[in-house]
């Protein structure tokens, strides 16, 4: 049934009147920044990270007063269809998973990390409350880690394992301020 749905709405033209994306665009979100890091930081190149001694953010890593970030991947399933929403996310570490991480990163080694403990540090939502637990799973290669919600009981980590049906998804997408009228029917 979703999926029927799912495939009828991903193909659709219509676009969102507040911001003109399609609703396949919609279901990849990237967050620019983790929410603690000031919105007037510069984004630099991964490579002066190691150079900077104040906060820093780069594509891949954060670093705001004590806290360590790193760029990951959550995937959260649509149904038991084969699409998903995935969102571009930022993880808080200890500082030595941190420097782990940092060391491997330059020869895309750290899938050869353990699964590394972390805190969601983007509210999904915006407005509801952090940070998370969750896990990262690191990838072969130069793929980001991705991320799995263990916050117990909390109604993401349920959405990450159970999947979205279309009534979630749509609410979600109009928590994010998307015009779901403008995507569903045509004006
Ligand atoms: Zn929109």
């Amino acid at each position: 049934m979703l999926d029927r749905d799912l495939a009828h709405i991903l193909s659709s033209r219509r676009k969102c009147r507040c911001c003109g994306a399609t609703f396949a665009q919609l279901l990849s979100l990237e967050y620019d920044r983790p929410d603690l890091c000031p919105p007037d930081l510069p984004k630099l190149d991964n490579s002066t990270f190691l150079m900077e001694r104040d906060d820093v953010l780069t594509e891949d890593f954060c670093r705001v007063g004590e806290y360590c970030f790193i760029r990951a991947v959550l995937i959260l399933p649509l149904g038991d269809s084969e699409h998903e929403m995935v969102l571009g996310v930022w993880c808080a570490v200890s500082p030595v998973h941190f420097d782990t991480y940092l060391d491997l990163f330059d020869e895309a080694e750290t899938g050869q990390m353990e699964p590394v403990p972390g805190w969601l540090a983007n509210a999904i939502p915006p407005g509801t409350e952090l940070p998370l637990a969750c896990q990262l799973h690191m990838q072969p290669g130069d793929q980001r880690p991705e991320m799995e919600l263990t916050e117990k009981g909390h109604e993401l980590k349920l959405l990450q394992e159970t999947g979205l049906d279309l009534t979630d998804l749509l609410g979600l997408l109009h928590a994010y301020g998307h015009d779901i009228g403008s995507l569903l029917h045509d004006a």
